[in-house]
C-alpha cells in the first residue's frame, strides 16, 4: 500500500492518532498570514490554548517549532552565563532540558532519581539558595511517570519554574496559574489529537519582565513573539515570521473539539482508558514500569517480559494489527514498552484493541 494510504492506530508515546475535526481543517486551502481569516484563527487558538494550559498570560502561542523547540525557548529565554538552572532528571526529558540548558549558557544543577519514579520536590527545591530557574517534567513520556509540579511551583521562591506539559496538556490537569509555572511548552501530537509540529508555550507576565533581552536565539526570542500574536502592549501585531497555517488550522480544530467535549471530560476520558489499559496488562500477568500511583494515563510503560522479543512484538503489532506501541527509551529500550492513549486514541476500544493483539503478539 503506497505510504500516503497507510493508516495506523498510534498507541505508541506520539505521534498518536488526530482528532477527524483536524485532519478536515489540514485540508483547508492555505490561506495568508495576514488574512483577517487566519487572524481569527490564531487568536482563537491562543485563547483555546490558555484554556488547556490553565493561564490568563497574555503570551500563550503556538510557537512553530515541535516540543524541543518549545524547550530551547523556555531556556535561552531565561537564562545566560552562569544562570544557575535546578533540573529534575527521572528520564530522557529531564536530561535533554540539561543539554539545552548547559548550550544557553547556565550552570546547571542536576537533581537525579531513578528512571520510573516521580521527582522528588524536597530534594529539587534544596539543591542550590538561589537558583534562577528550577525545570522539570510534568508527564515523562520515556518512564510513563506525573511529577508533582504545582509543589515545585508553590515553594520555589524567586526562581522561575520552567515545565514540560508535552505529555499531559489536553489530556490531564494542567492548571499554569494555579500550580506557579512561569514558563510551560508543550507539544501537539500527544493528548490535543493534532500532528508534531508546533509547541504550545506560556509565560507568565513575571518571567516576561525577567526574561533574558537579547537572548542568543533571534527566532524564540519571546519579545519579538509576543507582537507576532498581539501580545506585545501598545505595539500591534508585527511581522516576525510566517508562520505555519495550515497546522495552526489543525491546532485550532483540536482545541474546539476538546472544548466541545468538555476538558473536564476529556481529561475524564484519559484517566479511564489510562486505568482500564494498566488494570488489563496486569491482568495478562505484566508488570508495569512506573512507580505506583504516579503512574500516566497518557502513556503507560510495561516491562516486557523475560524471553520475549519487545522489537519482534512491536514488529507483530504492526504488521498484523497496524498498531504501534514504543520500545522503551535510554537503557529501557529492549525491556520496556510505551503504550499511549492520548487524544481519540483515549477510549475502551483502544484499550480493548491493544490489549487483545498484544495478548496474541507475545503468545
Ligand atoms: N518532552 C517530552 C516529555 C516529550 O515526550 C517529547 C517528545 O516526545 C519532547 C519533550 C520533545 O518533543 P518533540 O519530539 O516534539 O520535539
Amino acid at each position: 500500500m503506497p505510504q500516503a494510504l497507510t493508516s495506523r492506530f498510534l498507541f505508541g508515546p506520539g505521534p498518536s492518532n488526530c482528532y477527524p475535526e483536524v485532519t478536515a481543517a489540514l485540508a483547508h486551502p492555505v490561506i495568508g498570514h495576514l488574512d483577517p481569516v487566519f487572524i481569527e484563527r490564531l487568536d482563537n487558538t491562543c485563547e483555546g490554548l490558555r484554556t488547556v494550559w490553565g493561564t490568563q498570560n497574555a503570551r500563550t502561542l503556538p510557537l512553530s517549532v515541535t516540543g524541543s523547540g518549545g524547550m530551547e525557548a523556555a531556556f535561552v529565554n531565561t537564562v545566560d552565563d552562569g544562570d544557575v538552572a535546578v533540573i529534575a532528571v527521572n528520564g530522557l526529558f529531564g536530561e535533554r532540558m540539561c543539554e539545552v540548558a548547559r548550550r544557553c549558557g547556565a550552570t546547571v544543577v542536576r537533581v537525579d532519581h531513578e528512571w520510573g519514579t516521580p521527582i522528588d520536590v524536597e530534594r529539587v527545591l534544596t539543591a542550590h539558595p538561589r537558583p534562577k530557574v528550577i525545570a522539570a517534567v510534568h508527564a515523562e513520556t520515556s518512564t510513563g511517570v506525573l511529577s508533582d509540579v504545582a509543589s515545585l511551583g508553590q515553594n520555589k521562591g524567586d526562581a522561575l519554574l520552567i515545565v514540560d506539559a508535552v505529555t499531559s496538556i489536553g489530556g490531564l490537569e494542567l492548571l499554569a496559574d494555579d500550580w506557579g509555572i512561569d514558563v510551560g511548552y508543550a507539544g501537539t501530537q500527544k493528548c490535543l489529537g493534532v500532528p508534531p509540529g508546533l509547541s504550545p508555550f506560556t509565560m507568565s507576565g513575571e518571567a516576561f519582565e525577567r526574561r533574558i533581552k537579547d537572548p542568543r536565539s533571534w527566532y524564540l526570542d519571546v519579545g519579538l513573539l509576543g507582537g507576532y500574536v498581539g501580545a506585545a502592549s501598545g505595539s500591534g501585531r508585527t511581522y516576525h515570521h510566517t508562520p505555519p497555517v495550515t497546522m495552526i488550522a489543525g491546532l485550532e480544530a483540536g482545541l474546539q473539539r476538546i472544548l466541545a467535549e468538555g476538558l473536564d471530560a476529556v481529561q475524564a476520558r484519559h484517566r479511564a482508558a489510562g486505568a482500564a489499559l494498566q488494570a488489563g496488562i496486569q491482568e495478562m500477568g505484566l508488570e508495569l514500569f512506573a512507580a505506583e500511583g504516579h503512574r500516566l494515563p497518557s502513556l503507560t510503560t510495561v516491562k516486557v517480559p523475560d524471553g520475549v522479543d519487545s522489537a519482534a512484538v512491536r514488529r507483530h503489532l504492526l504488521e498484523h494489527f497496524s498498531i504501534e506501541i514504543g520500545s522503551g527509551a535510554g537503557k529501557y529500550t529492549s525491556s520496556v514498552w510505551r503504550i499511549g492513549m492520548m487524544g481519540p486514541n483515549a477510549n475502551a476500544a483502544s484499550v480493548t484493541l491493544v490489549l487483545g493483539a498484544l495478548k496474541e503478539a507475545i503468545s
